[in-house]
């Protein structure tokens, strides 16, 4: 059976993580993961450095990315598992959506310093690994260390979303173009966190029938972002559209992510794993040395 710790999500700081590929391959390995997945924002900078890390561990890999898409209107993201990260067209893709974050990160300062928040975006800017992917949670990290709100998540309720001063509306991928460079890269396609979306039940549904469409053939069913009801919801979802089932915790920092490395609870039994169907994309660890040598 399929109870194999498989944690296919999570960040580093060449995205918007705080530990290196490296610390992260180390965390995994010591919280009991067995299939590892990096899976940055946008970015396959950390995939050589990560299955480096993690083969010297013994850990297996699949190589990943989260790619940032906008469906309908929303931010909607979608990884890709198993992908080769030196694929040409997936490598473009990426360099394209990252390519307007810098301009959307100073346009969110000037919200910010609207409401009387100077210096964020050189603020937010020394919490960043890699200058070409500065994200909301840099923001999220600086506005909390210098003491204007309490963590990150109330952060992103009272600055960042939708309706708030520093949220500034961005277009990223189109659904079709990272399905297709996922899958031209040798990859599956996964639909992250679905029930984080406002979605309608209508436009939910389109989701789900546009992605399969494209080419996608799997979704997130045990993510830290679902509660048990929504694990149970999107359990039913993979088996009412025929998807593969993902898991991972989405780990990004030690103290600020819900769910630890590997912590999850296991996919339920009636769904197919998508790491199953990976199985020929594994990075296996390279064998130990024989025990017994020439004479
Ligand atoms: P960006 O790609 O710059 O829009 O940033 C999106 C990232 O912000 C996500 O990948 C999460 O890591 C983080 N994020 C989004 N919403 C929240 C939230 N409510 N609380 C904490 N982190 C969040
Ligand atoms: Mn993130
Ligand atoms: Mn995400
Ligand atoms: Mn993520």
């Amino acid at each position: 059976m399929h109870l194999l710790n498989a944690d296919l999500h999570s960040h580093s700081s060449v995205s918007d993580g705080t530990l290196s590929p490296e610390a992260l391959a180390a965390r995994a390995h010591a919280q009991g993961v067995q299939l590892w997945a990096l899976t940055d924002h946008d970015e396959l900078g950390g995939q050589h450095r990560a299955r480096a890390a993690a083969h010297a561990l013994g850990l297996a890999v699949l190589h990943g990315v989260e790619i940032s898409v906008t469906f309908a209107g929303e931010t909607v993201h979608i990884v890709g598992l198993g992908v080769d990260p030196d694929d040409d067209a997936l490598l473009q893709g990426l360099a394209a959506t990252r390519g307007g974050r810098e301009q959307r990160a100073r346009a969110m300062a000037a919200g910010l310093a609207a409401v009387g928040i100077p210096g964020a975006f050189e603020g937010a800017l020394r919490y960043v690994g890699n200058p070409d992917l500065i994200s909301r949670t840099h923001f999220a990290r600086f506005l909390v260390d210098s003491g204007v709100c309490p963590d990150t998540h109330s952060v992103f309720r009272r600055y960042l979303t939708e309706g708030h001063p520093g949220f500034v509306p961005h277009r990223w991928a189109r659904l079709g173009d990272a399905v297709r460079w996922i899958t031209g890269a040798g990859g599956v396609a996964v639909i992250a966190h679905p029930a984080r979306y406002r979605f309608s039940p209508t436009a939910e549904y389109a989701l789900f029938t546009e992605f399969i469409a494209h080419g996608g053939r799997g979704v997130e069913v045990m993510t830290g972002s679902h509660s048990h009801a929504e694990q149970l919801r999107y359990a039913d979802t993979a088996l009412e559209f025929g998807l593969l089932a993902s898991r991972g915790s989405d780990f990004h920092a030690p103290g600020e992510s819900r769910t630890e490395l590997g912590a999850l609870p296991d996919l339920p039994g009636r769904l197919q794993p998508v790491w199953e169907a990976l199985a020929h994309r594994i990075q296996h660890p390279p064998a130990a040395p024989a025990l017994t040598g020439p004479a």
